[in-house]
């Protein structure tokens, strides 16, 4: 019976009190020990905690002399005895229509179902055992093998971490009803602000919306010029050919994949607004450079920070760098909703306000439209996942260098050979780690070798947008741009990776280059 791959455990109340009597030398505790190492993850019910308490009065007048008899609150137990234990919530649905003999076993069936993979519930009333899978008795259970799956990005752990303050925030959101623009979007603005040193902070609906805001608050018209990079991700330039401008691509510095300032002098006309430098990968762009020469030539500059929130440069921090600058929320970026955000940053109180009708419809007033704007609020409940999100986004900032300073020691001899190029972080700046994006040759096949090695990687970007068929702009000599789209990797970076599981990529990497070379016999000896 007990064949299935399952991913979540959920104890009842009677195998979790059971849990709390036998303590950690019960050959439960052991089985949860071995299922934790898979990967599996370990549940109780909310809706049961009144009835975990009367499992634990009954086994506590009728415990043996093994029992732990001093134990006086199964919940403080719980917590020592696992502390990767979380609760699983009860919602109104797990109730609803419910006319079980045992109602609370039909609700946590139900709650079980809302995890991610499989779940089996473990319990020790003999009644429940009775029903079958997905209740399985907590002296039949035997925990499948797992081949654990490695991510490219681990939101999921990430989510363990935050659930508590999570589900509150969005149940507040529920019940208070303000979806849009409700109180949330002022304190996590607030935030944002402050995290940031910008003065102003304007979330909208995502990183797209933030960079055409921006273009929209400077009043870009048709056959406007910006300099951007060619090498970034579509909405960069999408958001300027949108609005009718003309993106003027400068080549990028090889090492940091940024906008080369020595080029951009060179790229202005008289028709040029802006400077538009992205910070790829989590590290700024050189800020001050660019300023500089936008200054001179009274230009605005609009950082492209959608994946270097977090980043500083030379102490100050991405988003505050500039006349203006855009984030986005995307689920996937350093700090991430669950579903579509942004936000502008600027220094300047008058910019602040034009975003701010932007935004929304360009309304000055209740129905009173000044300008042309966008629909591009952020919701509320968006707002909500993000507070939750940032308590920890400076303690994942840090993790994220811990595992990119990993990757640099483990990867150096590899590196030193020549077969592959690591990131380079300027002495002045630190990276949010959005992406850790080395060059390889050859990429194709070492991608393919290492997917069979179940190690995701992902290329940033594959091709520059001169030669994206939407933006088809011929007579473009970037070539450092074109030689990274051909050679870039992204590898797993997320602040839980954990060493083990490092070192099982740089191996699995190792050995893909390793017969990478192998397999290009002619290359080898035309070298020798
Ligand atoms: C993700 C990203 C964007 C767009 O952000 P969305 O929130 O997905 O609209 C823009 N520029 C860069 C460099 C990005 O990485």
């Amino acid at each position: 019976m007990i064949t299935a791959s399952i991913k979540n455990l959920v104890l009842d109340a009677s195998a979790a009190s059971f849990l709390c009597m036998q303590g950690d030398q019960s050959e439960l505790n052991r089985t949860l020990n071995s299922a934790q190492k898979k990967g599996i993850r370990i549940w109780t019910y909310a809706g049961e905690y009144a009835d975990l308490l009367r499992w634990f009065k009954v086994e506590k007048q009728h415990g043996s002399p093994s029992e732990d008899l001093s134990v006086v609150s199964p919940l403080k137990k719980l917590e020592q005895l696992r502390p990767e234990i979380q609760w699983l919530s009860a919602l109104t649905g797990d109730l609803q229509g419910n006319d079980d003999p045992d109602p609370i076993a039909l609700a946590l069936t139900r709650a079980a179902t809302r995890l991610s993979g499989q779940a089996w519930i473990a319990t020790a009333d003999q009644s429940r055992v009775q029903r079958g899978v997905p209740f399985v008795a907590v002296e039949d259970l035997v925990i499948p093998g797992l081949r654990s799956q490695i991510r490219f990005i681990d939101l999921e752990t990430q989510q363990d971490r935050i659930r508590t303050d999570l589900e509150e925030g969005i149940h507040r959101v529920l019940h208070h009803g303000r979806y849009v623009l409700g109180d949330e979007i002022d304190q996590l603005e607030a935030q944002l602000a402050e995290m940031s040193g910008a003065p102003h902070c304007i979330c909208v609906s995502s990183g797209t919306d933030a960079l055409l805001a921006a273009l929209m608050a400077i009043e870009l018209k048709p056959g406007d010029e910006v300099i951007t990079s060619p090498f970034t991700f579509f909405s960069t330039a999408e958001t300027i050919a949108l609005l009718g401008g003309v993106p003027i691509y400068v080549d990028i510095d090889p090492e940091t994949f940024n906008l080369d300032p020595g080029r951009i002098d060179a790229a202005i006309s008289p028709r040029t607004r802006a400077i538009m430098p992205v910070s790829l990968y989590g590290q700024c762009a050189e800020m001050d450079e660019i300023n500089a020469i936008a200054r001179h030539h009274t230009l605005r500059v609009i950082e492209d920070a959608a994946q270097s929130f977090g980043a500083s440069f030379h102490g100050r921090r991405s988003c505050a760098l500039s006349d203006l600058a855009c984030t986005s929320f995307f689920p996937a970026k350093p700090l991430g909703a669950y579903g579509d955000g942004g936000a502008c940053f600027t220094q300047d109180a008058s910019l602040a306000n034009r975003l701010r009708q932007i935004r929304d419809h360009g309304q000055e007033g209740r129905y009173h439209h000044t300008t042309l704007g966008i629909n591009g609020r952020l919701d509320t409940i968006q707002a909500a996942v993000l507070i939750a999100k940032l308590k920890i986004f400076p303690d994942e900032t840090v993790a994220r260098q811990r595992v990119a300073d990993r990757y640099a020691e483990l990867l150096a001899d590899l590196a030193e050979t020549g077969c592959i190029t690591l990131p380079v972080v300027r002495s002045y700046n630190t990276s949010s780690w959005a992406q850790y994006t080395i060059r390889v040759a050859d990429r194709e096949g070492i991608q393919q070798r290492l997917a069979e090695q179940g190690i995701p990687s992902a290329v940033h970007y594959p091709a520059p947008l001169y030669d994206q068929p939407a933006l088809l702009q011929s007579g473009q000599d970037c070539p450092e741009s074109d030689r990274a789209a051909r050679e870039v990797l992204s590898l797993p970076m997320h602040p839980y990776l954990d060493d083990a599981t490092q070192l099982k990529i740089v191996q699995s990497l190792q050995e893909a280059l390793a017969s990478s070379a192998g397999i290009q016999p002619e290359a080898a000896a035309q070298e020798a």
